[in-house]
C-alpha cells in the first residue's frame, strides 16, 4: 500500500498581486522501500513537491493521502504530528541546529520523537558511527564542513523512527566524494523507508534510485520504473504514539535553545536585570513619592520639634520608661537612639555667645536678621523673637553605638558635655531655655552650665538628666499657687537675664519693675524664698504677703513677691535657682524620644513598637499638616514621570524581548522540521524565559546592593525605603511587565513559525486567469 498519494494536487503560491503555479494536477504515489529520484529543471517545481510532501507547505487543490487517510482537512496541530512522527525531511542548507553539537543534534531530533533521554543518546551514537561523525560528536555544527554538515541533517532524518524520507537537493553543495556518501546513505535508508531525492543531476542517483520522476512547469512529464522495490513489507505504517515522557521535552528543548545560543542568553539575562533595575528605580520614587509628608509645611503646634527621624514614644499605662523599656526599644532595627527625657526635646536651647539671639525674628523662610534692627540704637520692635536654631534640649542618649568621651558625664543640675569644638572642660556656658510652645513668646531661662566632658558625636549641648526633670517638671508639672488659677513656671533668676530683660524695657517692651523711679535693675537682688511676678499694669499684688507654692514633694513653701515685671501672659515666674531647683518637680517624663536611623523605617519602626504595646507617633508626620504648593506640585511631576517611565519600560521590554527572540525563530522552525510542536516550544521559550527573568532579577538585585553599599545616594534613599513588602510588589511588578513580554513573543513565534496557512485556501479564479 502507498504510504503517500498525490491525487490531482494542485499548489499555487498567491501574493498580493500575482499568482504562480507551483504544482499542477499531479498525480502520483509512493511506496516504502522505493528510492525515487526527482529531476527536472530549476524552477520546474521539485522543490514545491518535496515540501507539500513533507508536511512543510500547504497545498489547494487535489488531495494528499498519508497511509490511505486523506489530508486536506489536517489542522496545523495534524501537520506538526505528521512532521514530527512520519516524515525526515533533508534540505540543501542542512537544516541543523548551528549552536548546538552534533550529538546534540541528532539526540534532540531522537528526544522530539518521543524517545527517553537515556535510549535517545546511544541511539544517536549509533547513527552517528554510520554517518561517520564519531569523532566530531562534541563538535559545534556550525563548525563541520559541508560534507559533514549534510552527514549530520541525515543522520537527524535517520534518527527519527519515520518510514518516509525525503531529501531536496541534499548534493546541491557537495563535491563529488561526498555525494556519493549521502547517496549510499540515503540507499541504505531505503531499505525500509520510501526516500524521494530531489536532484538537478540524475546521474549521481541512477545507480541507487528505483523510480525516476520528471517534472517540467509543475507537471509530471516523466515517471518511470528503474528497479524493482524489494521491500515487500506491505504493513500500514501507522503514526507512532509515542506519549512516554513528552511533558519532559519543555526543559530539555528550553536547554538545547540555551545550550545552542550562550550570547543570546547572556544578554536576555543583563536586559532583564536592567529593567529590573530601571523598575526598581522608578517604581522606588514613585512609592516614596506617594508619602506626600515631606511635602508639607511643618507645623509645630503639639511637637516644637519636627526632626523626621524622631519618633515619640510612650507606654500605654502612662507610666514613665523604665530601663527594660529603654532596652526593649533600642533593640527595635534601625534605632539609633533614645532620649529618654522626652518633653525637654521640644524645648530649645540657645548657647552661641557670639550670637544675639534677640536681633533676629522669624519669618515664613526662617529665620532673618530683622531690617529695623540698627544694632547701634537697637530699634526692637514687637516683632523680635528669638532666632530658631533648631537645637533642642538633650540628655546623653541611649544608643546602639559607643560614644566617644573625654571628661565625665553630666551629673549635677548645671555640668553639660559639649560637643562643641570651641569649648573645653571647664568652660562656662550661658545657655537660654525657650519652651515655645507652651511659655510666652518672650519668656526663656537663663543658666550659666560648666563643660565637665567633651564628645565628638552630635552637635551642641548634652545635659544633666537632674536639669532633664526639673525642665520637664518646669514644662509639664508647674506648681501654681493655691490662690492664682493659672499655672506658673518658675524659672530661676539670673542677672544676665534681668539684663535682658531689661534691656527690652529700654525699648519699651516688657519690663518694669515695681519701683518708684525707674528701675536700675542691674541693682535689683532676688533672694531665696522671693519671685519676681509677672503682670501688667493693672495688676495689683500685695508686696507684703507670703504666697503658699507646693515643692517638689508637695510641701507647702510660702514665697513673698519681691517685685513686678510687665509682661504678657503667661510668664514666668522669676526666683532664685536654689528655689528654682526646690520648686521644680524632678519627675521624670513619661514619653522618650527614639532617633532612627532615617524616616524611611518611621513606618516599620512605629508598627514594632505598637506591636510591643507601646505608644509611638512620628511628630514630623503629625505635624506635616499644610501643603506646601512648590513641592507638591514637585511631587505630582515626580509620579507622572515615574508613571511614565515605567509605561516606557515595559513597552521597551516588550519590543527589545520580541526583537531578541526573532533571532530564535530559524532554530523552532528547524526544530519543528523534525517535531517540535508549538505547545512544547512555547512552553520551552516561557521556561526559558523565566530561568532569565530570575537570573536578571538576581543580577539586577546584585547590583542595586552593589550600589547601595557603595553609597550612591539616590540608590541608598530608595533602598532604605524597601520594606518587605515593597520587594514583593517590585518583583511582582517585574514579572507582570515580563510575563506581558513574554505573552506578545509567544504570540509571534507562534506565527512566525507555527502557523500554517489553512490547507485548501479558496483562491480566487478570476485573479488567477488574470495572472
Ligand atoms: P525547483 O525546486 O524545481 O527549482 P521550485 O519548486 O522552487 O522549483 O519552484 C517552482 C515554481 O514555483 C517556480 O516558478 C518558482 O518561482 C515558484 N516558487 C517557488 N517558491 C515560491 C514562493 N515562495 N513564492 C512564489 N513563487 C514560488
Ligand atoms: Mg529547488
Amino acid at each position: 500500500m502507498e504510504v503517500l498519494k498525490l491525487e490531482n494536487l494542485s499548489k499555487y503560491y498567491t501574493s498580493q498581486t500575482s499568482v504562480v503555479m507551483g504544482l499542477s494536477n499531479i498525480n502520483l504515489s509512493f511506496s516504502v522501500g522505493e528510492f525515487v529520484a526527482v529531476t527536472g529543471e530549476s524552477g520546474s517545481g521539485k522543490s514545491t513537491l518535496a515540501h507539500v510532501l513533507g508536511g512543510i507547505l500547504p497545498y489547494e487543490s487535489g488531495e494528499l493521502y498519508i497511509n490511505g487517510h486523506r489530508t486536506s482537512h489536517y489542522d496545523s496541530a495534524d501537520w506538526e504530528r505528521y512532521r514530527r512522527d512520519l516524515v525526515g525531511f533533508i534540505s540543501q542548507n542542512y537544516g541543523i541546529l548551528a549552536g548546538n553539537t552534533v550529538l546534540e543534534n541528532v539526540e534532540s531530533a531522537l528526544r522530539l520523537s518521543g524517545i527517553a533521554k537515556s535510549e535517545a543518546k546511544e541511539r544517536a551514537e549509533d547513527i552517528l558511527a554510520k554517518v561517520e561523525l564519531s569523532e566530531y560528536k562534541s563538535r559545534r555544527a556550525s563548525k563541520l564542513s559541508s560534507g559533514q554538515k549534510q552527514r549530520l541533517s541525515i543522520a537527524r532524518a535517520l534518527a527519527k523512527p519515520s518510514k518516509i524520507l525525503i531529501a531536496d537537493e541534499p548534493t546541491g553543495n557537495l563535491d563529488r566524494e561526498n555525494s556519493e556518501k549521502i547517496i549510499a546513505l540515503l540507499k541504505k535508508a531505503s531499505e525500509d523507508r520510501l526516500v524521494i531525492l530531489i536532484t538537478h543531476d540524475f546521474d549521481e542517483a541512477k545507480d541507487a534510485a528505483t523510480r525516476r520522476i520528471i517534472l517540467s512547469d509543475g507537471i509530471v512529464v516523466t515517471d518511470s520504473e528503474l528497479r524493482v522495490n524489494e521491500y515487500k513489507c506491505k504493513k500500514d505504517i501507522t503514526p507512532k504514539q509515542i506519549k512516554k515522557k513528552r511533558t519532559l521535552l519543555v526543559p530539555y528543548v528550553a536547554s538545547l535553545t540555551l545550550r545552542s545560543r550562550p550570547m543570546f542568553s547572556a544578554v536576555m539575562c543583563l536586559l532583564l536585570a536592567f529593567t529590573m533595575f530601571i523598575t526598581f528605580v522608578f517604581l522606588g520614587t514613585f512609592t516614596l513619592a506617594l508619602d506626600d509628608t515631606s511635602t508639607r509645611i511643618y507645623d509645630t503646634t503639639a511637637f516644637r520639634n519636627g526632626d523626621p527621624s524622631r519618633i515619640v514614644v510612650m507606654r500605654a499605662d502612662g507610666q514613665p520608661l523604665n530601663e527594660e523599656d529603654h532596652a526593649r526599644i533600642l533593640s527595635v532595627k534601625y534605632t539609633e537612639s533614645l532620649e529618654r527625657a522626652g518633653y525637654i526635646n521640644d524645648v530649645n536651647y540657645y548657647y552661641r555667645p557670639e550670637v544675639d539671639y534677640h536681633l533676629y525674628y522669624v519669618t515664613e523662610n526662617g529665620p532673618n536678621y530683622h531690617p529695623l534692627l540698627n544694632p547701634d540704637d537697637y530699634q526692637v520692635t514687637e516683632n523680635v523673637e528669638f532666632w530658631e536654631t533648631g537645637l533642642f534640649l538633650r540628655t546623653v542618649p541611649k544608643t546602639n553605638d559607643v560614644v566617644d568621651i573625654s571628661g565625665k558625664l553630666p551629673e549635677g543640675v548645671y555640668e553639660v558635655l559639649s560637643a562643641d569644638p570651641d569649648h573645653k572642660i571647664g568652660d562656662e556656658v550661658k545657655v537660654y531655655i525657650r519652651n515655645q510652645n507652651d511659655w510666652s513668646v518672650s519668656a526663656y531661662i537663663c543658666l550659666t552650665f560648666t563643660v565637665v566632658g567633651e564628645t565628638d558625636s552630635g552637635e551642641g549641648l548634652y545635659f544633666s538628666d537632674k536639669l532633664a526633670a526639673m525642665i520637664s517638671g518646669a514644662v509639664k508639672n508647674s506648681p501654681y499657687t493655691s490662690n492664682g488659677a493659672f499655672g506658673m513656671i518658675f524659672a530661676p533668676y539670673a542677672p544676665e537675664q534681668f539684663e535682658l530683660l531689661s534691656y527690652l524695657s529700654e525699648s519699651g517692651k516688657v519690663v518694669v519693675v515695681e519701683d518708684e523711679d525707674d528701675a536700675v535693675v542691674t541693682d535689683f537682688v532676688l533672694n531665696d524664698n522671693e519671685f519676681i511676678y509677672p503682670g501688667s499694669d493693672d495688676t495689683e499684688i500685695d508686696l507684703k504677703w507670703k504666697y503658699p507654692f507646693s515643692d517638689a514633694n508637695g510641701e507647702m513653701v510660702y514665697l513673698s513677691c519681691a517685685a513686678m515685671y510687665k509682661a504678657t501672659y503667661p510668664a514666668l515666674m522669676i526666683v532664685t535657682e536654689s528655689t528654682f531647683e526646690r520648686l521644680t518637680s524632678f519627675a521624670p517624663s513619661n514619653q522618650a524620644s527614639l532617633y532612627i536611623k532615617d524616616y524611611a523605617y518611621a513606618t516599620r519602626v512605629i508598627s514594632d513598637l505598637e506591636g510591643m504595646g507601646y505608644l509611638a507617633i512620628s511628630p514630623f508626620r503629625l505635624g506635616a499638616t499644610e501643603i506646601d504648593k512648590t513641592l507638591a506640585n514637585e511631587r505630582s511631576i515626580t509620579i507622572w514621570v515615574c508613571l511614565a517611565a515605567l509605561a516606557l519600560t515595559v513597552i521597551l521590554q516588550i519590543i527589545l524581548l520580541r526583537a531578541m527572540f526573532s533571532s530564535l525563530y530559524e532554530h523552532f522552525k528547524l526544530l519543528a522540521n523534525i517535531g517540535l510542536v508549538a505547545k512544547t516550544a512555547l512552553g520551552s521559550v516561557a521556561l526559558l524565559m523565566l530561568f532569565f527573568t530570575i537570573v536578571g532579577e538576581l543580577i539586577g538585585g546584585a547590583v542595586i546592593i552593589s550600589l547601595n553599599a557603595l553609597g550612591v545616594a539616590r540608590i541608598t534613599e530608595l533602598f532604605a525605603h524597601l520594606e518587605f513588602k515593597n520587594v514583593i510588589v517590585l518583583i511582582g511588578a517585574h514579572l507582570a511587565s515580563v510575563a506581558l513580554a513574554l505573552a506578545t513573543t509567544l504570540t509571534a513565534i507562534n506565527k512566525a513559525v507555527f502557523s500554517k496557512k489553512k490547507h485548501r485556501e479558496d483562491i480566487d479564479i478570476s485573479q488567477m486567469e488574470e495572472a
